[in-house]
C-alpha cells in the first residue's frame, strides 16, 4: 500500500513509518518539523516539508495515496485551556483540509490518531469504547470533535476511518533506530528520563493523596511500538473490511507515578530527585482501557508496555543523546 503519512517525523509518526516500512508499505512523509525532527526521517520514506494548514500544498503533496495516517496534532492538555485558538485552527481546521483533500484526491482510507482525553472522568473502569465521553480540556474536545467528522466523511465520502483512542504513549523503539527526543516534554516518562539525564534537576509529582496504591496517579501506558502496530492493523482492517472502526489503544495494566519512578532509578541508577507538588488540575486518579475490542478486531494487544520495557527502551534513547 501506499501511505501517506502527516506528522511522520513525530515521536509516535516515527514508530508508525518504520512499523509500515517492515510491512512492505512505500511511505511519504508530510511534516511541518514543528514538533517533528529530521533525525525521526528514514532514508527509504519520501518526506515532503509541508503544513497541514497549507491546503493547496496538501492538496498537491497527497495525490495518488492509497490511504492516509494522521498524526499531525498539538496535544498539550494544560496548554489548551489557555490557547483554544491555537488547538481550533491546527487539530480542527488542519484535520478538516485533510479530510477535504481526502476527498479530492479520492483517498479511502484513513487512520487518526485519536486519544483517551475524550472521555474525560471516568464514572467507571476499565474504560471501554461505550464510556461517555465529557473531555476535560480542549485538546480532548478537539479529538472527538474530529471522530465526528470522520463518521460524517465516511457517511457522505465513503472515506474509511480508523480512531485510534491513544491512552499513554511511552517508551522508544526497543531496536534503537529511533531515538530522536521529544523538546521541552510535559509527559511523566520523558520528564523522569530528563531528570536521569541531567537535563533537569528534579521530577514534581502532582499529587500523593489519591485513591490508588500509593496515593499517585495511575495510567495505562502503551508503548510507542505496540501503538505503531496497531495502525498498521487497522489500516488493513479497514481496507479488508470496508468498514470504519474506533478502538481503545492500552495496555489494560495500571501504572503509578511512584511505581515509574522507581523502576526508572533501578533502571538507570540514577537517583532521580522527586518531590511532592500539588494536583495538577483536571487529573484524574485513575484511567485504565480495556482494550478488549482492539484484540478481538485487529487480534492486536501490548507486547511491548510492561514498566521495564517502557523505562529501559526510553533510557537508552536517552543515551544515545548523551554520546
Ligand atoms: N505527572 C507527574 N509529574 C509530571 C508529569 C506527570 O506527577 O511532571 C503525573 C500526572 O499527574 C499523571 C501521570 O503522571 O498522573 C501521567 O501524566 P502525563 O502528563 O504523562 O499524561 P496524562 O495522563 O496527563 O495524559
Amino acid at each position: 500500500m501506499n501511505v501517506f503519512v502527516i506528522g511522520g517525523a513525530g515521536y509516535i509518526g516515527s514508530h508508525v513509518v518504520k512499523a509500515l516500512l517492515k510491512d512492505g508499505c512505500s511511505v511519504t512523509v508530510y511534516d511541518n518539523l514543528s514538533s517533528g525532527l529530521e533525525q525521526n526521517l528514514f532514508k527509504n520514506a519520501k518526506f515532503v516539508k509541508g503544513d497541514i494548514l497549507d491546503y493547496e500544498k496538501l492538496l498537491e503533496a497527497s495525490k495518488g495515496y492509497d490511504a492516509i495516517i494522521h498524526l499531525a496534532a498539538f496535544k498539550a492538555a494544560g496548554e489548551s485551556m489557555i490557547k483554544p485558538e491555537k488547538y481550533s485552527v491546527n487539530n480542527i481546521t488542519g484535520t478538516l483540509n485533510i479530510l477535504n483533500a481526502a476527498s479530492v484526491n479520492e483517498i479511502k482510507r484513513i487512520v487518526f490518531s485519536s486519544s483517551a482525553a475524550t472521555y474525560g472522568e471516568p464514572s467507571y473502569l476499565p474504560i471501554d469504547e461505550d464510556h461517555p465521553k465529557n473531555p476535560e480540556n480542549y485538546y480532548g474536545f478537539t479529538k472527538l470533535e474530529i471522530e465526528r467528522f470522520l463518521a460524517w466523511y465516511d457517511q457522505l465520502k465513503g472515506i474509511r476511518f480508523a480512531a485510534l483512542r491513544y491512552f499513554n504513549a511511552a517508551g522508544y523503539d526497543p531496536e534503537g533506530e529511533i531515538t530522536g527526543l521529544e523538546q521541552n516534554p510535559a509527559n511523566l516518562l520523558p520528564v523522569i528520563m530528563e531528570v536521569a539525564a541531567g537535563m533537569r534537576s528534579e521530577l514534581g509529582i502532582f499529587g500523593d493523596d489519591y485513591d490508588t496504591v500509593d496515593g499517585t496517579g495511575v495510567r495505562d501506558y502503551v508503548h510507542v511500538t505496540d501503538l505503531a502496530d496497531a495502525h498498521v492493523k487497522a489500516l488493513h482492517y479497514i481496507d479488508d473490511k470496508d468498514e470504519s472502526l474506533t478502538v481503545n489503544l492500552g495496555s489494560e495494566n495500571g501504572l503509578s507515578v511512584k511505581q515509574i519512578v522507581d523502576a526508572a532509578r533501578d533502571i538507570t541508577g540514577q537517583t532521580i530527585t522527586a518531590n511532592i507538588m500539588p494536583r495538577r488540575p483536571g487529573d484524574p486518579a485513575k484511567l485504565v482501557a480495556s482494550s478488549k475490542k482492539a484484540n478481538e478486531l485487529l487480534k492486536w494487544k501490548a507486547n511491548f508496555s510492561d514498566v521495564e520495557t517502557l523505562v529501559k527502551s526510553s533510557w537508552n534513547a536517552y543515551l544515545a543523546n548523551k554520546k
